[in-house]
């Protein structure tokens, strides 16, 4: 059954894990699909099965997002599209390696991929969502944006960077009418860890399924959270740490380093 037509979600990452399930939800929302990954042969499937159960149009677009010929082919996408009312930025790798283990060149296209990639994509349709006054771009943090140490640190960087990111594009964007939501997910049951190169997080008691993240994640757009973290139980301790942060912004207006530091003028 679908509802209302709400225009067409751009979905990266959509071949499977989290993208696909909000491929699904999306589809049963009544959003029409772009769905963006390189393995064509799972989002045709996938478009396949949405089409027939829910009726909605599905467009599959095979793509490295690493590539900059196919990320430029997608923002020319973005910019020209009339129908496109959201983005979900989801493609993401992570790995577990430590700096001294982990190869530069792999996290180099991690960055590529979880930064620039989600950047420029975001650059793409903000001044498209702008122009009409309206449209929704989810990005895909992650926990460990703020919980750094718990894995590879420039995976956790380049979550960190999503989230702050988020920060910034609701300062510019909201009073658009452009509605921004960044999620954080935990350790979710996906091929992410196979990737990662640490299957057995996915048989972790503490690991959500994918079904049960993004179906929390969208409740918490509609609940209208700027920022949504599906496992943390008490969402005023997020308050609290984006209280304690926001009041730190007044205290770095001084010309003087602190007294700590001995240093007279
Ligand atoms: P996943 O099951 O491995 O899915 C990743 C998706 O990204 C796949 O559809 C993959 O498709 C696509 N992708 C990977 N490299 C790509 C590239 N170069 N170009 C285009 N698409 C690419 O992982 P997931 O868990 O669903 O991850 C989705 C997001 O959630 C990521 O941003 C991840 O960082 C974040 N996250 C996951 C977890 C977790 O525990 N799973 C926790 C926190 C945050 P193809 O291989 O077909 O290209």
């Amino acid at each position: 059954m679908t509802s209302t037509h709400k225009g067409t979600a751009v979905v990266t990452g959509a071949s499977t894990g989290i993208g696909a399930v909000y491929a699904d939800r999306l589809a049963k929302r009544g959003y029409d699909l772009i769905l963006v990954a390189r393995n064509t042969e799972r989002l045709n499937a996938l478009a396949d099965r949405l089409v027939k159960e829910t009726g909605v149009k599905v467009k599959t677009i095979g793509a490295d997002l690493n590539d900059r010929k196919s990320l430029a082919a997608l923002e020319k996408i973005l910019k020209e599209s009339k129908d496109i009312s959201m983005l979900v930025n989801n493609a993401g790798v992570g790995s577990v390696a430590s700096i001294l283990e982990a190869d530069v060149d792999e996290m180099e296209a991690m960055i590529a991929l979880n930064i620039t990639a989600l950047t420029r994509l975001t650059y793409a349709i903000a001044p498209v969502f702008t122009a009409k006054g309206s449209g929704t771009i989810i990005n895909i943090a992650s926990v460990v944006g703020i919980a750094i140490e718990l894995l590879n640190g420039v995976y956790s960087a380049s979550k960190a960077y999503v989230l702050s990111f988020g920060h910034s594009l609701q300062k510019d964007l909201a009073d658009k009418g452009v509605r921004i939501q960044t999620v954080l997910p935990g350790g979710t049951a996906t091929e992410f860890w196979d990737v990662a190169g640490y299957a057995k997080v996915k048989e972790a008691p503490t690991t959500m399924s994918a079904e049960d993240l993004v179906d929390a994640a969208l409740a918490g757009l509609d609940n209208g959270e700027l920022v949504t973290i599906p496992p943390l139980q008490d969402h005023d301790d997020w308050l609290q740490w984006e209280t304690a942060r926001r009041a730190l912004a007044p205290k770095f207006a001084n010309s003087k380093p602190g007294r700590r530091y001995g240093i007279a003028s």
